[in-house]
């Protein structure tokens, strides 16, 4: 027996007490090991019931002196009620969802219990001491409870059927076995310097805490040596495997050398009507240096909305070129790839760079047309949306492969269109990620660990600040004005409606009647036009060539315009229902505008009713342009797993460790990680950390390594 046995195994164990623990997610004594306590109660010196106070979080031991089903004195409420004494006065606890025989069975009469909560009192039954739907845990009043009380204990996440009582004395008989089993696998030189306690001893305390590690509030707080123990040596063994992944990929796997020095380049810079920024300069100093390497780049660009990645991703693409090789970019909307041609269309013909565009939507002759360029090679940059990685798509020679606004694919799709790279010459094409979608440090560290970053953290000169306003529709009148007030000034507008994808027809219906609305009652005097996802891309196209051209005013939109729609004359942005949208969707609606010379607004219209989440995240947006720091908030409100629909993030399953939480131990996990394995590239002095990170990580590398 040892770690990895099925606790089913265990003796004193068995088949249903397994299963419940199956529910938790525990399978292996492993498993149960880290299975961390939620929260830990102090019951060393419990007080008496006379002492305590109302409003307190209290924990009581009694015994219980009548048990039964009563009902409430004023509403005739159905209620579960348990009187409790100890020595010094009673205490009257209260359930009013509850399964009677059940109760029944638990508060017998004469027994002893715990009971926790948080103590009130009712002015109806004399200021009477109360616990309404306390924690509950029964004592044998034999030996076993010295697990359960007079001691610092764990209240772990439970789940029905299972009671604290009976994971704690489960847990017990596992530590007691095999905690001592194991073994240490980070090298001393960095426990010494970091002060870790024996991984043992940690599990044993981090369970049942005992001195010196009975600090109460570092043991809620996660943050006792114990806790500190476990969670670096989450942290420690992910950031390895993620170096070794990093630098395995850079020795094993064949790319395109590159030569970046050719003439394109220079041109590019001379025909752009600016200059690039120093970021711009730096990021793409960065590309040529990946590039020239003979492994395949693997690099995520991070920049906000706006701060110039098509540059970037057309620099990357010429250096392709000039080596003779196809480059293709993935963008997430048909909209976004138009708009990427079209934009670039004026710059390519300038570099005699020929391209073609594929989406999904184009007429089937078209797109027999563009397959084939792409196949024959006559094609040097391929634009797209996802049409681009379905299986009949053949590339001559692709060499680059860029994916834009990158938070939304899947990891598959980024996966398929890499792999399109160099047939016949098993050569894996360079990989170039763009987001604007920040990432916090601590969740890119995570995810996008063995992917290298560069970050574009310098707008464009001469932009300008947007500014933000929270409304009402009681407010509607005096926006109206202001919006009118503005196309009189020459400026352009943008009206965004939410549009939730299940009820998607729904909302079209809104959008559409909103717009004739808008158009017949509100601005009969200028001139509307209507975007949304359901129509064609040649409708679509028409309607946003003539916003281009300013022959439209106002523009009424869904979210399909949430990603890289570039009209620099347009300077506000009403977006109705804002409360529907989560943080990182407003902050990338809200950097469409801002973009040209005109002061710009964002004018959020929220309705009621509205979350107490909503209304934080409509605060963070009116207080705070910067999205690194939206993002943080997003994160901090949402949870790392949601961030980006759970899964699709590849975000791995931390057991004791949480990304914002444990970010300063994330870093000093990333730097240690990071130069063992320079030192020990194959971890040939380290077999038992490496056997360690193959069982525990090697699937969910896998995974990571999409990007
Ligand atoms: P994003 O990073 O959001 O994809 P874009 O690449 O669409 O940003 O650039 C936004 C706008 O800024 C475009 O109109 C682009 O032409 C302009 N731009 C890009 N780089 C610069 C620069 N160095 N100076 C001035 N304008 C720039
Ligand atoms: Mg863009």
């Amino acid at each position: 027996m040892d770690t990895q046995t099925h606790i089913q195994y265990v003796k004193g164990i068995g088949p249903r007490r397994s299963a419940q623990f199956q529910r938790l997610g525990v399978e292996t004594v492993e498993d149960a090991c880290f299975y961390l306590p939620r929260r830990y109660e102090d019951r060393r010196a419990l007080k008496k019931i006379v002492a305590l106070q109302p409003g307190q979080l209290v924990t009581i031991i009694g015994e219980v002196q009548m048990a039964g089903v009563t009902t409430t004195a004023r509403q005739k409420k159905k209620m579960y009620e348990v009187t409790v004494s100890d020595s010094s006065g009673i205490v009257t606890a209260k359930w009013f969802h509850f399964n009677a025989k059940y109760m029944k069975d638990v508060f017998q009469k004469g027994r002893k219990v715990v009971l926790s909560g948080q103590l009130q009192t009712n002015q109806y039954a004399g200021w009477g001491k109360e616990l309404i739907h306390p924690e509950h845990e029964i004592l044998s009043g034999d030996q076993e409870d010295l697990i359960h009380c007079g001691r610092i204990v764990p209240i772990y996440p439970a789940t029905e059927g299972l009671s604290q009582r009976m994971i704690r004395g489960t847990m017990k008989l596992l530590i007691d076995e095999f905690s001592s089993q194991f073994a240490d696998v980070l090298p001393p030189a960095i426990t010494d310097k970091y002060k870790l306690i024996p991984l043992a001893q940690a599990i044993n305390n981090v369970h049942f805490p005992d001195k010196p590690y009975d600090n109460l509030d570092q043991l809620n707080q996660n943050a006792s040596p114990p806790h500190k123990r476990l969670i670096f040596e989450e942290l420690f063994l992910l950031q390895v495997g993620l170096a070794l992944k990093k630098q395995g990929r850079h020795y094993e796997e064949k790319g395109v050398t590159f030569n970046p020095d050719g003439a394109l380049l220079g041109k590019l810079q001379s025909i752009l009507p600016f200059p690039l920024t120093g970021a711009q300069k730096r990021v793409i100093g960065e590309i040529k240096t990946d590039m020239s390497s003979p492994h395949p780049m693997q690099r995520l660009l991070q920049g906000d909305v706006g701060s110039g990645k098509t540059v970037i991703a057309l620099a990357a693409a010429l250096i392709a070129r000039e080596n003779g090789y196809q480059a293709a970019i993935m963008a997430p909307t048909e909209i976004l790839a138009e708009q990427h041609q079209l934009k670039l269309h004026h710059l390519l013909e300038q570099l005699e760079l020929r391209a073609a565009l594929l989406t999904g939507e184009m007429p089937a002759k078209l797109k027999r047309a563009a397959a084939e360029q792409i196949e024959s090679g006559q094609a040097q940059l391929i634009i797209g949306t996802h049409a681009l990685i379905q299986t009949e798509v053949k590339f001559a020679r692709l060499g680059l492969v860029i994916v834009d606004e990158q938070h939304k694919f899947g990891v598959a799709q980024r996966l398929t269109l890499q792999k399109k790279g160099g047939q016949g010459e098993n050569i894996h094409p360079d990989l170039l990620v763009m987001t604007a979608t920040p990432i916090p440090r601590s969740l890119a560290l995570t995810v996008y660990g063995d992917l290298s970053l560069s970050v574009l953290d310098e707008m464009p000169p001469g932009r300008q600040p947007v500014r933000t306003h929270l409304r009402y529709d009681k407010d509607r009148e005096k926006i109206y004005q202001f919006l009118r007030g503005e196309v009189g000034k020459g400026g352009q507008v943008y009206i965004v409606y939410p549009l939730v994808e299940e009820s998607e027809k729904l909302e079209l219906k809104a959008a559409t009647k909103m717009y004739e609305h808008f158009q017949k009652d509100v601005f009969p005097e200028l001139n509307l036009g209507l975007v949304h996802g359901r129509m064609s891309a040649n409708d679509k196209e028409q309607v946003m060539q003539a916003f281009r051209r300013n022959e439209i005013s106002i523009l009424i939109a869904t979210t399909v315009i949430e990603v890289g729609i570039d009209v620099p004359n347009t300077s506000i942005m009403l977006i109705e229902h804002a409360e529907r949208f989560g943080l990182s969707q407003l902050h990338q609606l809200r950097g469409r505008i801002g973009r040209g010379e005109r002061p710009s607004h964002c004018i959020l219209l929220a309705q009621f009713p509205m979350s107490v989440d909503a209304r934080q995240r409509l605060q963070v947006m009116v207080n705070c342009s910067d999205g690194f720091t939206i993002a943080e908030e997003d994160l901090r409100l949402r949870g790392p797993g949601d961030f980006w629909g759970t899964r699709q993030s590849g975000l791995p399953d931390l057991r004791v460790s949480q990304i914002l939480r444990d970010a300063p131990l994330l870093e000093i996990a990333r730097k240690e990680a990071f130069s063992l394995v320079a030192s020990d590239p194959h971890l040939e002095n380290h077999k038992p950390l490496l056997s360690a990170i193959e069982h525990k990580w090697k699937e969910k590398l896998d995974l990571l390594r999409a990007g």
